[in-house]
């Protein structure tokens, strides 16, 4: 399997930020890893035009889960298509919390996803409060099943472990805490698509993710990659996560 490092910009970006983009191009021209940038939507066409002749790929945030229609303010995943995307990022942490989004919410806009032939990044993570509490992998493996439809398949899914509490923090969870998630993220999968499909699934860890945590957070079992937030930014500081996955 290939592994992904995503870049999530998040609300971050403006014209400037393009010739990170193409700096971001040239590590992944070396690289054996496949790097995807989702950069805020304003900058997807740009981004994916001034990317076309690299191998970085692009996707959005969010999309809505309607093809089209009267919803001001939204994106379909239509739109992310036709703008160049071939991923989005669905039910991150922060759009749950921003703006309510469920398991129920997140699978329909999956399915929106894949109909306009975009492969969905499905987010998952607990509180701080859910782990202290002792429900890490019944909060994750819930949302894992009720935010994927079926059907889902090595092409069109990427799951992405993200503890809330890591995200923008500068606190990483143990490896074995990654490790025994990301088994048992594996394990859900498998059974409910079959261990063909589910090993075929890429399990990113996103939370904190830096140069200097990377080899380590990329040797745990289970983990075929990362979506970084903060670190995405920079060539600088994405580069190196890049080429710890070689
Ligand atoms: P972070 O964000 O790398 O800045 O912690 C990760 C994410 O939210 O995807």
């Amino acid at each position: 399997m290939r592994k992904l490092a995503a870049g999530n910009w998040k609300m971050n970006g403006t014209s400037s930020a393009l010739c990170e983009a193409e700096a971001i191009g040239e590590v992944a021209n070396g690289a054996r890893a496949e790097v995807l940038i989702c950069p805020p939507t304003t900058l997807l066409s740009r981004l994916s035009a001034l990317l076309s002749e690299s191998p970085v790929a692009t996707g959005g945030q969010d999309c809505h889960a309607a093809a089209s229609g009267a919803h001001t303010g939204d994106i379909s995943a239509d739109m992310l298509r036709d703008a160049g995307a071939r991923y989005v990022i669905l039910g991150h942490s922060e759009r749950r919390t921003d703006h309510g989004e469920t398991d129920e919410a997140v699978c329909a806009k999956v399915t929106a996803a894949w109909n306009a032939r975009l492969a969905a990044i499905v987010c998952v993570g607990e509180t701080g409060e859910e782990r202290d509490a002792g429900n890490t992998l019944a909060v994750v493996t819930g949302q894992l099943k009720g935010s994927i439809p079926e059907g889902a398949s090595a092409e069109t899914l990427v799951v992405a472990y993200e503890p809330v509490w890591a995200i923008g923090t500068g606190r990483v969870p143990t490896t074995e805490q990654i490790g025994e998630v990301h088994d048992a993220l594996r394990a859900s999968l498998a059974e409910r698509f079959g261990a063909e499909v589910a090993d075929g699934i890429r399990l990113l860890y996103g939370g904190s993710v830096k140069g200097a945590n990377a080899a380590e957070i990329f040797a745990v079992s289970n983990v075929d990659g990362a979506l970084v937030g903060g670190a995405s930014l920079k060539a600088a500081d994405f580069g190196p996560i890049i080429q710890a996955l070689d």
